[in-house]
């Protein structure tokens, strides 16, 4: 048989991107697999997407992941998108076709309504308390209420966003969706069952912080969930705990949509166990 030394590339655009560990997760995958693909996290400056997608393009690429803060602006690069990216108005992942076109999907907050999934804990029902209305956001408040649940509470600093995604919320899914203002401490509404930091309060290199939350108004029984995945224990998860409420880290959710772009890349079930492994390494874990 011929030798193909020819990698197949896939990989992340974003600014900054330095700290993000999603290649050494699909490049486990890949290995495990034994493909011959590759994962290449890039620089790609805010100015720069337009020349960044041509690339994609011009080395074949088979798919790319995007970040901060290429998400909205890829949109129009695409030739089809999900339903959910289109609702989201965001886009993370790209799948380049074999006809050429380039698909947009958003695999944010599936990866998130997988990370409770695997926990056990589900979502039919529930009252949610979103903190954020960013990307993350959007994308985590779609899919929970597409996943059933009953009523989704927004809190946010900038009102236009969060009264946005709750209009978003109510628009496009059967969940009961309001906006709260996040002016002083914010409290978690009475009756919510899983609340969830969705800001980016707490990301490293600011890992000591948190975000501004009435902690007193967190019950026990309740889920409390972080975005974050680095640092992994945050203040917002260590201070949930211990008002009794039950948490769920980034990684669930970092590993989840990594394993459903793998998917939508090869065609293959993701090695789930596998790329979760190699990040908890990555993390010390
Ligand atoms: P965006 O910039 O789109 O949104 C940031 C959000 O944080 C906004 O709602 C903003 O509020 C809010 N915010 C920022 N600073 C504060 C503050 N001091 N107090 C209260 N709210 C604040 O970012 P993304 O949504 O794209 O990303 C958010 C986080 O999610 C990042 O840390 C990212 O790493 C993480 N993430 C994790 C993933 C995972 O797999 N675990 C996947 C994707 C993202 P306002 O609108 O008022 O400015």
């Amino acid at each position: 048989m011929e030798k193909n030394y020819r990698a197949e590339l896939v990989g992340c655009f974003g600014d900054p991107v330095d700290g993000n560990p999603t290649g050494v997760m699909e490049e486990a995958g890949f290995a495990h697999d034994g493909l011959n693909w590759r994962y290449i996290t890039v620089r790609v400056l805010k100015d720069d997407l337009d020349d960044a997608m041509a690339g994609v393009r011009a080395f074949n690429m088979r798919g790319v992941n995007l970040t901060m803060p290429h998400k909205i602006n890829v949109l129009r690069h695409m030739d089809e998108l999900s339903e959910a990216a289109r609702v989201i108005g965001a886009v993370n992942t790209v799948v380049c076709r074999e006809d050429g076109t380039l698909f947009g999907e958003n695999t944010d907050g599936k990866g998130f309504v997988q990370s409770l999934r695997d926990a056990g804990i589900p979502l039919a029902d529930r009252s949610i308390c979103i903190l954020g209305a960013g990307g993350a956001a959007r994308s985590i408040g779609v899919e929970c209420a597409l996943a059933g649940a009953a009523s989704i509470a927004v809190i946010n600093r900038n009102t236009r966003r969060g009264e946005a995604l709750a209009e978003v919320i109510r628009q496009n899914t059967k969940a009961d969706a309001r906006f709260i203002p996040w002016d002083g401490p914010a409290r978690v509404p009475e009756g919510t069952d899983i609340v969830i930091n969705a800001t980016c309060v707490g990301l490293h290199p600011h890992g000591d912080e948190c975000p501004n939350v009435d902690f007193d108004s967190i019950q026990p029984g309740m889920v409390a969930c972080d975005v974050i995945f680095n640092p992994v224990d945050t203040p917002f998860l260590t201070r949930a705990a211990a008002r009794g409420a039950r948490t769920i880290d980034g990684l669930g959710m970092l590993v989840n949509q990594g394993a459903i772009n793998y998917t939508l890349w090869t065609g293959r079930t993701a090695p789930r166990d596998v790329m979760y492994a190699k990040l908890r390494e990555e993390f010390g874990l």
